[in-house]
């Protein structure tokens, strides 16, 4: 399977949403490891009846950044995030930090239920020939900073 590990949050407004296609994919769900933050975790544990849901901390304490943290250590395949685009949220700066990070790891990423439903039923969620593509940062790494010129 290309894609093994999925992260899941949703803010407060969409989390309903979130539980209610992630429970009419229990079937789907039920081969791929999960992450989420801390809410949206324990109601998908619940809805799926798993307990080997990695729940991790609430979006507002940190949960974001974390996953955010495993996506660039590689240990996500594909981020669901469905965010609320009405309501400010008091972590907003860990939102967006946390959907750079997944743009710049080149990883699937959905932010409604439309694209999610696109990702979950493509051929290539189950497609070990398919992976997207790592990038490759060696001229970001390698690069000569002003300090080397001294
Ligand atoms: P929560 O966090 O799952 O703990 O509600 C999600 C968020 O608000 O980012």
């Amino acid at each position: 399977m290309a894609i093994k590990t999925v992260a899941l949050v949703a803010h407060d407004n969409k989390k309903q949403e979130l539980v209610e296609w992630v429970g009419a994919n229990k079937t789907r769900f039920a081969q791929l490891k999960l992450y989420a933050t801390g809410t949206t975790g324990r109601l998908l544990s619940e809805r799926l009846e798993r307990d080997d849901v990695t729940i991790l901390l609430s979006g507002p304490l940190g949960g974001d950044q974390q996953i955010g943290a495993k996506i660039a250590e590689g240990e996500i395949d594909l981020l669901v995030f469905f965010w609320d685009p009405l309501e400010p949220q008091p972590h907003d700066p860990d939102i967006k930090a946390l959907l750079r990070i997944a743009a710049l790891w080149n990883i699937p990423f959905a932010s409604n239920r439309a694209t999610a439903e696109f990702i979950l039923t493509s051929a290539y969620m189950t497609d070990d020939q398919h992976r997207p593509q790592k990038p490759d940062f060696s001229y970001y790494t390698g690069r000569s900073t002003p300090a080397d010129q001294n």
